[in-house]
């Protein structure tokens, strides 16, 4: 990653699923909850800095979600509306809500889905390929005009299963790789993290968080430096969906509004990816997440300093 740093607060383009899911957790459900990696993300990045969303959504997706959206200052120029049905994700999570199964997945209009990316999102600093087919990550790196200043990554387990050579070639293409610790071993067939991390980095990406759920996230930074940040521990937990994708939120977006790609930075973005994680986690969908102030994210960000201080 370019150790380089500027100021200014740049624009920050995500492409990923935008969903409607069906949560079940041990002690509610929710059918219909508005999820989606790309949401999940804009959600948490937008009291930072300013996210270009990219994605499709179909006749079903609320429009109430829509405005959440614009009213959280995410611009939605790349947001495509297509006839059909909305990508829908059912998912069951265990009793001690850190495993989930995943019940169904249905790609919908995602399927056909062919980005066209709008002139201004060309031409933007940052760019975050979340969860969603590498073949459709790949498209969107392809349209930016020049090489961004900063990419990053997110993916499953069933693109490494189903996608593999697609995913290594968009791998080798991008500067940091967010990953969840389980995919990060089964990505590189490994049992050891800190071996994983080093296969990873020899497959493109300098910069790796993994993400360990309620365990916090384990970076190697640039220089292979490792940098370990804890989860906020709750004692209300509603709903893990979008967890990691509001963490990566929260880390693009803290490196995007500083435009500093220094390795302490680097550390400071994951603390900030750890507090929109656990904003996330405390309310179904992106509820908590929705209509979050700068003084709020704030004094949430100071709890991480306050936890780790010895
Ligand atoms: P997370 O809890 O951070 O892993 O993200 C959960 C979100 O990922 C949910 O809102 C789902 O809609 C979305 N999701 C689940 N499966 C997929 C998939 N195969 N591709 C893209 N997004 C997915």
């Amino acid at each position: 990653m370019p150790n380089t740093s500027d100021q200014s607060n740049h624009n920050l383009v995500v492409v990923g699923s935008v969903a409607v899911d069906w949560v079940i957790t041990p002690s509610a459900e929710r059918k219909d909850s508005v999820g989606g990696a790309a949401v999940f993300f804009a959600m948490a990045a937008a009291p930072l800095a300013k996210v270009q969303l990219v994605g499709v959504v179909g006749h079903d997706f609320p429009q109430g979600s829509i405005s959440d959206l614009e009213h959280a200052g995410v611009d939605l120029a790349g947001l495509e509306r297509s006839d059909g049905l909305t990508f829908r994700w059912k998912g069951r999570y265990h009793e001690n809500m850190n495993q989930r199964d995943t019940l169904e997945t249905h790609l919908n209009v995602f399927e056909d889905f062919a980005p066209k990316l709008p002139q201004r999102y060309r031409e933007s600093d940052f760019l975050f390929l979340a969860n969603i087919q590498p073949s459709l990550q790949l498209a969107v790196l392809e349209q930016m005009d020049k090489r961004p200043r900063l990419v990053g990554l997110d993916t499953m387990n069933l693109w490494i299963d189903i996608a593999r050579d697609e995913l290594l070639r968009v791998l080798a293409r991008v500067d940091v790789l967010a990953i969840n610790q389980e995919e990060a071993l089964q990505l590189t067939e490994e049992y050891n993290l800190v071996r994983a991390a080093a296969k990873i980095r020899e497959l493109g990406p300098k910069t790796l968080v993994i993400k360990r759920g309620e365990y916090g996230a384990l970076c190697f930074g640039p220089d292979g430096s490792m940098f370990c940040a804890p989860a906020l521990p709750l004692d209300d937990v509603v709903d893990p969906t979008g967890a990691g994708d509001s963490f990566a939120g929260g880390f693009m977006g803290h490196l995007a509004s500083t435009g500093d790609l220094s390795g302490d930075n680097v550390r400071r973005a994951v603390i900030w990816g750890s507090t929109m994680a656990s904003c996330c986690v405390q309310d179904f969908s992106y509820d908590r997440l929705r209509g979050l102030t700068r003084d709020q994210v704030d004094a949430r960000y100071r709890r991480f300093v306050d936890l780790t201080r010895f």
